[in-house]
């Protein structure tokens, strides 16, 4: 039986999750599950789950909860989710927070399987902002601790499988899949007026309100650029994205013999959920068989227009990275995007500001390396500042 820590478990990701851990009682036993504001539906996890201990954001959600479930360990506030996971004691722990709140949280939870000599320490990482903003870190660390991360993000999980037995071969390209979001082929003057709600409509994948709009700007596929080169060791320059409006083919990589491996299935993230808890065995879930006939024929298209722009900067924050070990331009790049894409969806900018933004934030970067979580921290903080700060002007 293996302990599991759920951080985000009234997510999109968490959700699906905890239904992966109510198939699998006599695998998963759910210890910690945590969120920021849902408090209502933490309370039904709670009855259903009796988990050890939650983490909230807000002392008022604390209070009620230690009142409402005496023997429940309660965290909450700034550093909440960072105590959870270095005091819980687990053998996985799922990151499924949204955005750089997942980043001190996965250091906790690496530092403290090492000093507890948890074997075979797993992280199954949703949270790909942890791996953008502090990649080198957290590889670093996590090798250190003899942790092994395991990707829930579906293409860095069809990646993880298609180097499975090729271990020790080059790679010569990772060709990274994306559905292209709504708004596949639209010109400028279309994506000038398109709103939050038709941003929210993903064709492929019902997830998070953060994740979705990243989808349409092409961000996502950016932070994903980020996410492989830090899991696979890969130039970024090696990764190209293949825009494939299925999404059956969840990712592929060639070898230098020319060989290409993929990975395919229907579009559902309980596959590479189960398969992060149940590594290297593979346990049933409810994904559908893909209908190869019905489906007739899969498209690959080249990436165009201005979500392309979204494309451009990951690779420009990467070649920084690769060339002068500066890391600072992916930190800011992230933060900046947290604000605009929060800003969008509040109804304040337009859809195209934000990539507008994002370009004006990276040229008034000064890269530089990245010396640890604080300058982390610091580093984002600016970004926000000055993401909004284009945005007043
Ligand atoms: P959701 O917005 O659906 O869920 C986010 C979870 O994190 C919720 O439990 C939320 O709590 C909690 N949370 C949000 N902000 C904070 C914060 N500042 N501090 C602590 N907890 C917080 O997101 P998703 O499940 O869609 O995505 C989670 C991560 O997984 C993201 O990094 C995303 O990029 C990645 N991912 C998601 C996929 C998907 O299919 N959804 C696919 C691939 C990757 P509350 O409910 O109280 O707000
Ligand atoms: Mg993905």
């Amino acid at each position: 039986m293996k302990r599991i820590a759920v951080f985000g478990s009234t997510g999109s990701i968490g959700t699906q999750a905890l239904s992966i851990i109510a198939s699998n009682p006599r695998r998963l036993k759910p210890v910690l599950l945590t969120c920021r504001s849902r408090i209502d539906m933490l309370r039904g996890q709670i009855e259903r789950f009796r988990p050890e201990a939650v983490a909230v954001e807000r002392e008022s959600d604390a209070v009620a909860l230690r009142r409402e479930y005496p023997g429940l360990e309660v965290y909450c506030g700034k550093g909440g989710l960072r105590d959870a996971a270095r005091e819980i004691g687990c053998d996985i722990m799922l990151n499924a927070v949204v955005g750089i709140a997942g980043l001190e949280p996965t250091l906790a939870a690496i530092d403290a399987a090492k000093a507890h000599g948890i074997a075979g320490f797993t992280i199954a990482l949703a949270n790909k902002e942890t791996l953008v903003t502090g990649g080198r870190l957290v590889i670093t660390r996590a090798a250190d601790a003899g942790a092994l991360l395991v990707p829930v993000d579906s293409e860095h999980s069809a990646i993880f499988q298609c180097l499975m037995g090729n271990e020790g071969n080059a790679i010569k390209r990772i060709l990274l899949t994306a559905s292209g979001g709504p708004f596949r082929g639209y010109s400028t003057e279309q994506l000038k007026s398109v709103t939050v709600g038709d941003a929210l409509i993903h064709p492929n994948w019902k997830m998070g309100r953060k994740i979705t709009v990243d989808s349409a700007t092409m961000v996502n596929k950016g932070l994903e650029i980020i996410e492989a080169k830090w899991l696979y060791g890969v130039e970024a320059s090696k990764i190209e994205v293949l825009i494939h409006p299925q999404s059956i083919v969840h990712s592929m990589v060639e070898y230098e013999d020319g060989a290409i491996m993929a990975q395919l299935g229907t579009p559902n993230m309980k596959v590479p959920i189960s398969y992060a808890f149940s590594y290297p065995e593979r346990w049933v879930t409810d994904a559908r068989n893909v209908d190869f006939i019905t489906l007739g024929s899969l498209q690959f298209d080249a990436p165009a227009g201005d979500t392309r722009r979204s494309l451009d900067m990951a690779y420009r924050v990467m070649r920084e990275s690769e060339e002068k070990a500066y890391d600072s331009g992916a930190v800011a790049l992230n933060g900046a995007n947290e604000v605009l894409v929060q800003l969008f969806l509040d109804g304040r900018i337009a859809f195209l500001d934000i990539i507008d933004s994002l370009e004006k934030v990276l040229d008034s970067h000064d890269s530089r390396t990245v010396k640890g979580i604080e300058d982390i921290l610091e580093i984002d903080r600016q970004a926000r500042e000055r993401a909004l700060s284009f945005i007043r002007r």
